[in-house]
C-alpha cells in the first residue's frame, strides 16, 4: 500500500483549535490517511511563561483524542539540541520504513502562511522540498504568495485568527480560551496554571 501522510510541526505552546483545523482540512483535501503532530523539541520563545515539553505533548495528546487520523509523534522532542524539519522528515521516514517494511509513503508537509514565508531561511530548505509536498494553510495577515523555488499547494481556509500566543496572553490574563482550544486543552490548562504569571 502506499500510504499518504502529512506533517504538521510547531511548538503547540499550546495546540490550539486552528491547529486541528488545518491538519483535517489538509486530510480533508489531499485524501491523506492520516497526520503526525510533531512538537518541537526546543521551542524559543523570549520572556514568556510557557509549558514544558511534557505539558505540551500532553495537550497535543488530548487534542488528538477522538481524531484516529491524528497521531502525536515523539520524534523532535525526544531528540536533543535544535529541532530542524529536514531531521524530523528523515526521523518519520526512517521510522516508517521499520514499521511497514513492504509500504510506501508519499508525504506532505502542512505548514501555516506564515511558517512558509520564513521557510527558505529554515536549514536545508531544498533538501526538504525535494523530500515532501508542501502544502500551505492560509492565515489572516499573512501572504498567499507562492515563493520561487518552492513550489506549493494553497489550502484557503475561512480567517481563523487564533495564535498560541493569544491563548497564552487570554490564560494569562484569567479570561476565557473556551473559543481557542478544545475543551480536554482548557481544562489541561486550568489545572495545571498554566501561562500564568
Ligand atoms: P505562536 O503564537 O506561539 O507562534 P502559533 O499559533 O503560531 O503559536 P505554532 O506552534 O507556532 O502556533 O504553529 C505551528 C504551525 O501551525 C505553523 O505552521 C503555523 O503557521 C500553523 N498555524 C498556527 N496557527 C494557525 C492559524 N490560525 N491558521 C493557520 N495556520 C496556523
Ligand atoms: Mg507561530
Amino acid at each position: 500500500m502506499q500510504y499518504r501522510i502529512g506533517i504538521l510541526g510547531g511548538s503547540f505552546d499550546p495546540i490550539h483549535l486552528a491547529h486541528v483545523e488545518a491538519a483535517r482540512i489538509a486530510r480533508k483535501t489531499l485524501d491523506l490517511d492520516f497526520v503526525y503532530l510533531v512538537p518541537a523539541g526546543n521551542p524559543y520563545h523570549r520572556d514568556e511563561v510557557l509549558a514544558s515539553t511534557e505539558q505540551r505533548l500532553a495537550m497535543c495528546e488530548l487534542a488528538a483524542q477522538g481524531h484516529d487520523w491524528l497521531q502525536v509523534s515523539k520524534v523532535d522532542t525526544d531528540r536533543i539540541g535544535n529541532t530542524y524539519t529536514i531531521d524530523t522528515i528523515r526521523e518519520l521516514a526512517q521510522e516508517f520504513t521499520l514499521n511497514h517494511p513492504n509500504d510506501s509513503a508519499e508525504w506532505f508537509l502542512i505548514l501555516g502562511a506564515d511558517a512558509y514565508q520564513d521557510f527558505p531561511q529554515w536549514k536545508q530548505p531544498e533538501e526538504i522540498a525535494r523530500s515532501v509536498s508542501m502544502v500551505v494553510v492560509s492565515r489572516p495577515g499573512e501572504s498567499s504568495q507562492e515563493l520561487d523555488h518552492f513550489p506549493c499547494r494553497f489550502i484557503d481556509v475561512p480567517g481563523w485568527e487564533i495564535s498560541s500566543t493569544q491563548v497564552r496572553l487570554s490564560a494569562g490574563n484569567n479570561e476565557s480560551i473556551s473559543e481557542l482550544v478544545a475543551p480536554s486543552v482548557n481544562e489541561y490548562i486550568t489545572t495545571n496554571k498554566l501561562y500564568i504569571n
